[in-house]
C-alpha cells in the first residue's frame, strides 16, 4: 500500500456536472506527486472561514493515473453540510490541505475476472478510477457498471461512459433512475431493484459497490441470495 502523506493542493479545474455534483481537479503543490491504488481516498482539510473549525472529509480519487501531480474528486454538494457548500464556492487557485491515500477498497481482481460495479451518485468516483485502470491496461474481463441517480436531470459522466463503450466492447453501463420513467439513457428503478432483476453471471465475477449504507446493506443481501460469496464482494460506504 502506498504511504499516506500530507499535501498542499490547489484547485485548477471545477466543473458542474448536475445541480449538486461537481468535479474538482487539484494540482499537488507540495509534495508534487501522489501514488495511490484505484479505489483509494484522500482527506481534504480546511478551516471554516468564519467559525475556524477544522473540517476534514474523505473523498475517493476519481482519476486513475498514478503516480500523478494532480487528482480528480467528484463531490456531491449537501446544502446542510459543512465542507461541501464551501467547496461549491471555491474559485480556481483555492488552496487546501490533503492527506492520503487511504483505504482498502481497491481493485483486487485479476484482469481476466469479470466485474460488476454498482454505485449511487458520487459513489461512481472510486469505480471510475478502477474502470479506467482496467481499460487502460486492456484487461480482458467484462465490466458491467450500474449507476443509480434520481432522474434524467441527475445523469452525469455519460460522455466518458459512452466513450469507454465505443472503445472497449467489454464495458457496458446502465443508469438506474429511481424517480423517473424509463428513457433512452436509463432504466426505471433503484440500483438495488435493477440488480435484483438481473440474471448475473456469478462464476469468475467480482462485485464492487459504493454509496450510502442503505444501498450497500440491501445489495449485500441481494447478491448473497443470488449466490455470490463474501470474498467476491467489495464495498465502500460513504455515509450512514
Ligand atoms: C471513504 C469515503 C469516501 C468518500 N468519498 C466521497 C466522494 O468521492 N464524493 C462525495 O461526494 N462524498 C464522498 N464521501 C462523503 C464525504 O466524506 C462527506 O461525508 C460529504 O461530502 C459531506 O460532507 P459535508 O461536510 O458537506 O457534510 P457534513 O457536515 O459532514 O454533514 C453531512 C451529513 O450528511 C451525511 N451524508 C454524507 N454524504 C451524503 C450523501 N452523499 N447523501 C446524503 N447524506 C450524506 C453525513 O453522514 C452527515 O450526517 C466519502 C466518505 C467516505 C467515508
Amino acid at each position: 500500500m502506498p504511504l499516506p502523506l500530507t499535501y498542499t493542493i490547489r484547485l485548477t479545474k471545477k466543473r458542474q456536472l448536475t445541480h449538486n455534483i461537481y468535479d474538482f481537479e487539484f494540482e499537488l503543490v507540495e509534495p508534487k506527486t501522489i501514488t495511490f491504488l484505484p479505489g483509494q481516498f484522500v482527506l481534504v482539510k480546511t478551516r471554516h472561514p468564519q467559525t475556524k473549525e477544522l473540517l476534514s472529509r474523505a473523498y475517493s480519487i476519481a482519476s486513475s493515473l498514478s503516480p500523478e501531480n494532480k487528482i480528480l474528486l467528484c463531490v456531491q454538494i449537501l446544502p446542510d453540510g459543512k465542507l461541501t457548500p464551501l467547496m461549491k464556492n471555491w474559485t480556481l487557485g483555492q488552496e487546501a490541505e490533503m492527506q492520503g491515500p487511504f483505504g482498502f477498497f481497491t481493485l483486487k481482481s485479476l484482469p481476466d475476472r469479470d466485474l460488476i460495479l454498482a454505485a449511487t451518485a458520487t459513489g461512481i468516483a472510486p469505480l471510475r478510477a478502477m474502470i479506467e485502470n482496467r481499460l487502460t491496461n486492456n484487461a480482458p474481463g467484462k465490466i458491467q457498471l450500474y449507476l443509480g441517480v434520481r432522474s434524467e436531470n441527475d445523469i452525469f459522466y455519460q460522455e466518458i461512459l459512452d466513450s469507454w463503450t465505443r472503445k472497449h466492447p467489454q464495458f457496458t453501463y446502465t443508469y438506474c433512475l429511481s424517480r423517473s420513467k424509463e428513457n433512452r439513457t436509463g432504466r426505471k428503478g433503484r440500483v438495488t431493484q435493477i440488480l435484483q432483476g438481473e440474471n448475473l453471471e456469478i462464476k469468475n465475477t467480482d462485485v464492487y459497490l459504493c454509496g450510502g449504507k442503505e444501498m450497500i446493506t440491501e445489495l449485500l443481501l441481494i447478491l448473497k441470495k443470488k449466490g455470490f460469496k463474501e470474498d467476491q464482494i467489495h464495498f465502500e460506504q460513504y455515509f450512514l
